[in-house]
């Protein structure tokens, strides 16, 4: 049989179910016989032994035995280690905790207990999601053979089945409650829609037309935070709960085991819920998925295939968690085990290496302000470059194997393993996928260009968590030293490109992380090509030429310890072009009438040729400013143009100041919603100088327009001050709303 990975889980204990997408289109779930090991290390081999005969592994354990393993990802000598080959798949973590806590011998140490189930089977057997397989089915299971590779950049697919789900609901009050009944069931776009009829009726319906339709993926939107708790509520509700099966399993929806979890990214707190599994299908939740709204349904399967995860848990947030499983299965073909908890601790630091090693990325930014005639050179993938071409790894940095390695931290002086670390390894194939993609994607047009594009996002994402997570003491294989020698490279890089700049003739005007800025009178396109191939072969990393702007701003980057640093300008280059970063207009937080009042600005200033052109052009800036004014002023803006959107900062009862989130939270948990520290809330402001109803939930204001227009002009004001200010110094916020007002005044 030939077909493509779609799904894997557990099923019966000893068994693992794999749904195979066939190339006439039908689906067959296989089974094989499989069950997942965890390790058990421990100085003393009596204490492993005795552990082999406890009653709790007899209990949960299919076999023991003895195997050789590389503990611990510096172990140069594989050591002798307890296999426990646990029967049921779902509790790993269930016996490892019964052996820390029933052990009456100390120090054992614990590993790959809590890799899922799905990808330790993918790694052993060297398989991957969404790959071409032929397979067979014998008494002892399934036998595998792979007909693709996960390097490979034109690989075949098969065509997926979408099914799209809504839900309307009556709502008693401002948002939809599980005590709310269902108003209508809506398919495809509305292609179907369910109504009328009691509620249960609906519900069966959805249930026989889901399994008529048998589609691959159902595409929701909220689906793991409320439709699916609330369709759960309703079937139990009407009596309907035990043939509520949206999956391809015979299996009931089951609300998850696990609450969903708040974790740290990036200095902001996120909020991850717990995903509804729908067995043998992919629940697609579109609000609750990273990578499938940054790159498409190419780009998750691409993510899924190079880090060897299941597509739906792939589509899912996380995307370190998607990188650790590519880590993980590299750690696997080593032999090298994966700890329960991270151990890898920091070593001694002198006073003198933390105050080197503070310094971050590379900042250059002694001129401000706004330039003419300036180009951009910027490093492509950086830091994932400098981790593969140095060897940066948790282990690699500092090792006790190689002392007189001729690779060193630049400025540290620390020694690098000779020997390629666990990261590089890692990140290898995300690096030159990456940099083949985007050659296909030039040379590509329409959908295929959109398909390279979406699998180069999802691998460009992958590359910064790398970094991200090298620095990230809870991630398994991170360590703030190797994350140090990283920012130490990315200094001695930038600071080398910018003298060879300067050698010859050129003037450095801004530089940041992996850009830099130039500037020569005279200079044309051909000499900054020929400067870029210089920087190229003498830095030893690959730069692309962005082209020459006829004016650029840099405002100040924000920079805050927790946060990567990010660079804030916008400009025009002379083709037309223009490129903005880091202010309003490109960040998604926004209200959606100051993006585009934004955009309106950057449309006049293009034209301009000069920043006195530019400056010549204020004038009509502000009255961009004050025609969007006047729309709010006069509410013809509909309430969802004028939402900002956060995560819950704190825990939802903590809150102390009374701030405009606060209030949010504040109302959300009067109406009932479970909320979550981390989770995504978007409001409008209704109120802001008052003391109470300063904020709603967007969701209670549909084609309502009350919303605060005073508010929203002053910080309209402030959006429009951005763009204006770096070019005349008088544009502040102030003075914009107070000619506004004195305008105001004037037509009365
Ligand atoms: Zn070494």
């Amino acid at each position: 049989m030939k077909g493509w990975i779609l799904d894997l889980y557990p099923g019966l204990p000893g068994e693992m179910v794999v749904w195979l997408k066939l190339e006439d289109g039908a689906t067959r779930r296989l089974v094989d016989r499989w069950s997942p090991s965890l390790f058990v290390a421990s100085d003393s081999r009596a204490d492993l032994a005795r552990l082999g005969e406890s009653v709790d592994v007899r209990n949960y354990g299919r076999f023991t035995r003895l195997v050789q393993k590389r503990e611990r990802l510096t172990d140069r000598e594989k050591s002798e280690v307890l296999e426990v080959c646990v029967l049921d798949a779902t509790k790993t973590v269930e016996l490892a905790r019964r052996i820390e806590r029933t052990s009456s011998f100390g120090g054992l140490r614990i590993y790959n207990c809590d890799v899922p189930p799905a990808q330790s089977y993918l790694y052993e057997l060297d398989l991957f999601p969404m790959a071409l397989c032929e397979v067979e089915e014998g008494r002892e299971g399934l036998s595998w053979r792979l007909r693709d590779d996960a390097w490979a950049l034109d690989y075949d697919l098969p065509p997926l089945r979408t099914m799209k789900l809504e839900i309307t609901v009556s709502k008693s009050g401002v948002i939809a409650k599980p005590g709310d009944p269902l108003e209508s069931i809506r398919l495809d776009d509305g292609q179907e829609v369910i109504d009328g009829g009691p509620e249960e009726e609906k519900i069966l319906r959805l249930v026989e037309r889901v399994r008529e339709a048998d589609p691959d993926i159902l595409l929701t939107r909220d689906g793991d935070t409320f439709l699916f708790p609330y369709l759960l509520a309703r079937a139990a509700r009407g009596g309907v709960a035990d043939v509520l099966v949206l999956g391809r399993d015979a299996d009931v929806l089951r609300p998850p085991d696990r609450p969903g979890t708040s974790y740290f990214s990036y200095g902001k707190i996120l909020f991850k819920p717990s995903s509804f599994k729908l067995y043998g299908r992919v629940h697609l939740d579109a609000s609750s998925s990273f990578s499938y709204s940054e790159s498409g349904m190419e780009g998750l399967i691409e993510l899924s295939r190079v880090c060897r995860q299941p597509l739906h848990t792939s589509s899912r947030a996380s995307i370190g968690k998607a990188l650790s499983s590519l880590q993980f299965y590299h750690a696997t073909k080593r032999e090298i085990l994966i700890p329960w908890k991270p151990v890898l601790a920091e070593r001694f630091k002198s006073r003198a290496d933390l105050l080197v090693a503070d310094r971050g990325g590379f900042i250059f930014e002694p001129k401000s302000g706004v330039h003419e005639g300036v180009a951009e050179l910027d490093y492509s993938s950086l830091y994932p470059n400098i981790m593969l071409k140095k060897n940066i790894s948790a282990e690699t940095v500092k090792c006790a194997c190689c002392p007189d390695s001729t690779n060193r931290v630049p400025e540290l002086g620390w020694n690098v393993c000779e020997k390629t670390g666990i990261v590089p390894a890692a990140i290898e194939i995300i690096v030159k996928k990456r940099l083949d993609y985007k050659k296909l994607k030039d040379g590509a047009e329409g959908e295929l260009k959109k398909r390279y594009e979406g699998r180069q996002g999802v691998l460009k994402w992958l590359g910064v968590t790398t970094f991200g997570y090298l620095g990230f003491n809870n991630a398994k294989f991170g360590r703030i030293d190797a994350h140090i020698a990283v920012c130490a490279w990315d200094r001695k890089v930038l600071v080398h490109a910018m003298r060879i700049a300067e050698r010859r003739g050129f003037n450095v005007i801004h530089g940041i992380v992996d850009s830099l800025w130039l500037k020569k009178r005279g200079a044309d396109d051909e000499d900054y090509r020929e400067l870029r191939l210089e920087i190229q072969s003498e830095t030893g990393f690959e730069m692309s030429y962005e082209g020459i702007y006829k004016w650029i701003a840099f405002l100040n980057s924000r920079v805050n310890p927790a946060l990567p640093v990010q660079n804030r300008y916008f400009g025009a280059f002379r083709d037309g072009r223009t490129k903005v970063r880091g202010i309003e207009a490109r960040r998604h937080d926004t209200p959606h009438a100051f993006l585009m009042c934004q955009e309106d600005i950057l449309a006049l200033m293009k034209k301009a040729d000069s920043v006195e052109e530019v400056r010549a052009k204020v004038p009509e800036c502000v009255e961009v400013f004050e025609r969007y004014a006047g729309m709010v002023n006069r509410r013809e803006f509909q309430v969802e143009e004028m939402v900002f959107s956060r995560n819950i900062s704190k825990e939802p009862r903590g809150y102390v100041n009374d701030t405009l989130e606060s209030g949010v939270v504040r109302l959300l948990l009067e109406e009932g919603a479970a909320l979550h520290q981390g989770q995504g809330i978007s409001y409008v402001i209704t109120d802001f100088y008052s003391r109470s109803k300063r904020v709603m939930p967007a969701e209670s204001l549909e084609g309502k327009r009350c919303y605060d227009t005073k508010r929203y002009v002053e910080l309209l004001g402030q959006a429009c001050s951005t763009m204006l200010q770096p070019f005349d110094p008088q544009m502040t916020a102030e003075r914009l709303l107070g000619d506004l007002r004195a305008k105001s005044h004037h037509q009365l």
